[in-house]
């Protein structure tokens, strides 16, 4: 094992952000203990807690701790009833997380959605569709296609209805779906990679029918799969893709797709899981040097319906520094270590309120912080 420092930020942020991310940090205290990790774990803030203490949502202390860090931690940030104190660009979904995936060119968004058989109950699927449980990852291109590239613009044009009547003035709106080969390849290459450590397949989700950026995806997509002998590819139309998901989710692994197709596709994947307390999300850079940069954080946000009670799941939060030791620090044994805790606890019975039914006779109601202990307790 290396003795090099593994630098990671941990930002905390608003709402239950706080109270999860102590607990994953209890988690990775076990971690570091029985595994002689070198964890080092630096706190700062960001968010409302950040502008209530320093001003602005990323102050530059905490910017700077990022930069000399291996990976960022993040519990949540955002509170939507401040909202209309600050001008938009410096609220903290704006200011600090936009500005962070910036900073760093975070351009794959990777959404794991496992749902164990033992919370079958919890999935919206008839139990003969969900198989032995269902285990998939959604890789999306988010720095670059229809959210990002330009012209996007709304502006007056005159519409010409039928000859002989006058024109008029009306508005039209235009978005750009546009991406380079070279923004596909290395998305490309990130699952690929990531379908390799897994069950090694690929569906790419495209619109390769009608889009032009499908087209030329489908053939990038292609090319690099042959770098991935071991990793079986599947192209899938988008709309095929949604209907899949709900019929037949185990049949996927691995799905890899444009930043709109992946945005929905992501939800309606984490749909199937019933609680988004339990997912975690990773968004990482391009590997340098055998590191690659990640923000590491719940798929779900800061939930101030439910802040400062100690209910909250801190699943999400505990299975995002999983999915940092994997992909920044290549630690896939420890990564496993800390899921495999979350699958044991799981299994006997350990429920926050948002996972637990009564219903179901194993169900143990437990607090954020009793979710943490059984978990760190189990590394
Ligand atoms: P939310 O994800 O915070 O909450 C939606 C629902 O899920 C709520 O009922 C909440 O109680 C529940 N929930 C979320 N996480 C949970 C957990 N760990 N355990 C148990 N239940 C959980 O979404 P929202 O209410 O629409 O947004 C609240 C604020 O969070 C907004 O300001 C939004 O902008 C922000 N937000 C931040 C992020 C982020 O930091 N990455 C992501 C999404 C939303």
């Amino acid at each position: 094992m290396s003795t090099t420092a593994l630098k990671i930020a941990a930002l905390a942020g608003d709402g239950i952000g706080p109270e999860i991310m102590r607990e994953a940090i209890k988690v990775l205290r076990a971690i570091q203990k029985k595994h002689a990790v070198p964890l080092e774990i630096t706190e700062a803030p960001v968010g409302w807690d950040a502008i209530d203490k320093q001003g602005e949502a990323l102050p530059a202390n905490t910017l700077a701790l990022c930069k000399k860090s291996g990976a960022i931690l993040l519990g949540a940030v955002g509170l939507h009833y401040r909202d209309s104190a600050v001008p938009k660009e410096k609220r903290p979904e704006r200011a600090a997380l936009l500005r962070l995936g910036k900073q760093f060119d975070l351009y794959a968004n990777l959404r794991p959605v496992k749902l164990p058989p033992v919370l079958a109950h919890l999935c919206p699927l008839r139990p003969e569709r969900q198989g032995d449980g269902i285990d998939i990852t959604v890789v999306r291109e988010s720095t670059g296609g229809l959210y990002y590239a330009y012209p996007r613009k709304t502006e007056d044009v005159l519409e010409v209805k039928e000859p002989g009547i006058p024109t008029q003035r009306v508005a039209r709106a235009v978005d750009t779906m546009a991406l380079t080969a070279t923004e596909i390849e290395r998305i490309a290459h990130v699952a690929f990679r990531a379908a390799w450590l897994r069950r090694k397949k690929v569906t790419s989700v495209d619109k390769a029918n009608i889009l032009e950026t499908s087209i030329l995806w489908r053939e990038v997509v292609t090319e690099v799969s042959r770098q991935y002998p071991q990793v079986t590819l599947e192209h899938m139309l988008v709309d095929t893709a949604a209907t899949q998901l709900m019929l037949q989710p185990t049949r996927f692994d691995v799905i890899l797709c444009e930043n709109t197709f992946g945005d929905i596709l992501a939800d309606e994947a984490a749909a199937l899981v019933g609680s988004v307390g339990m997912l975690p999300s990773a968004s990482i850079g391009e590997p340098r040097q055998g590191r690659t940069f990640g923000l590491y954080k719940p798929a779900g946000g800061s939930a101030p319906d439910i802040a400062g009670k100690n209910v909250a799941n801190p699943i999400a939060l505990i299975l995002a520094a999983a999915l940092m030791l994997r992909y920044s620090f290549g630690l896939d044994p420890r990564a496993r270590t800390i899921e495999n805790a979350v699958a044991k606890v799981i299994a006997d019975g350990y429920r926050t309120q948002d996972i637990c039914r009564l219903t179901e006779a194993k169900d143990r109601p437990v607090s954020t912080s009793e979710m943490g202990d059984a978990i760190a307790d189990a590394i």
